[in-house]
């Protein structure tokens, strides 16, 4: 069903927008600022609920999922990535008490490892307030394999790529890659060569749906906002 929502009621932010998101699928949101994605992604993580209409996502309404397996099926890398003043480890496992085996096997998967263990002292090197010891790219990085080591169902990532270098950006393009068909993958982006392979990319206007298909559909449209995003990026970088 359709979705239409405002913080405030009466002024809606988003429209008419129907969004499915079959499992497995990796799907991009961009747009310009203001257009309404995180305001979609919030709906998405259920912290605020639509005047009218529900998303479906792996198949199911989102307001037919409980809380208890919603909150277990989800993992989120957000814009700022927040670190704990503790170990490697202990940033991963964000006090799950996961095993060693699961927290490599997630830095792994967020290409967090190789760096991780260049430290003096590997997992268990301080990572100093807020992160101080690393890289933003690696800080993002971490976030990535902290979310990772839930094994979530869905993956939601907040412009996740945004700050961090052309190298990095790769790491995260080939994490997600390999999740493909096994985790459901949402990704707002920025920059979007991060989303360029993804199975459905869905370009917001005013909070609506302009545009919405592969990375090829969307640039063969003459004049199109995914094109004119594109080429402007081409130009910057
Ligand atoms: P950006 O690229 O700048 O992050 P965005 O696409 O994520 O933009 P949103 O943050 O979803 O855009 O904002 C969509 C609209 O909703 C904007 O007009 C914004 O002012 C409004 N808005 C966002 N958050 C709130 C809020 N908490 N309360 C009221 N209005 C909000
Ligand atoms: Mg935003």
């Amino acid at each position: 069903a359709d979705v239409t929502f405002g913080y405030d009621p009466a002024r809606p932010v988003l429209h008419d927008l129907h969004l499915a998101i079959p499992a497995g699928s990796f799907i991009g949101i961009v747009g310009h600022t203001g257009s309404g994605k995180s305001t979609l992604l919030a709906l998405l993580l259920r912290f605020y609920a639509p005047q009218a209409g529900h998303i479906d996502i792996d198949g199911l309404p989102l307001p037919t999922i409980d809380d208890e397996h919603f909150r277990a099926a989800v993992g989120l890398v957000p814009q700022e990535p927040f670190l704990l003043a503790a170990s490697a480890r202990e940033n991963i496992d964000m006090g799950r008490g996961l095993a060693d085996a699961d927290i490599v096997e997630a830095a792994r998967a967020a290409r967090a490892h190789d760096f991780i263990v260049a430290l003096e002292a590997g997992y268990a090197t301080p990572l100093g307030e807020g992160g101080a010891r690393l890289s933003s790219g690696q800080k993002q990085l971490i976030a990535v394999a902290r979310a990772l080591a839930g094994r979530p169902r869905i993956l939601f990532l907040d412009e996740a790529t945004s700050r961090i270098d052309s190298g990095t950006e790769q790491l995260v393009q080939a994490a997600l890659a390999e999740l493909h068909g096994r985790t459901t993958v949402i990704a707002i982006a920025h920059r979007l060569s991060t989303i360029r392979s993804a199975d459905r990319i869905v370009v917001l206007n005013h909070g609506r749906i302009a545009e919405e298909g592969t990375h090829d559909s969307l640039m063969a449209i003459p004049d199109g906002i995914y094109q004119r995003l594109y080429l402007l990026q081409q130009i910057g970088e």
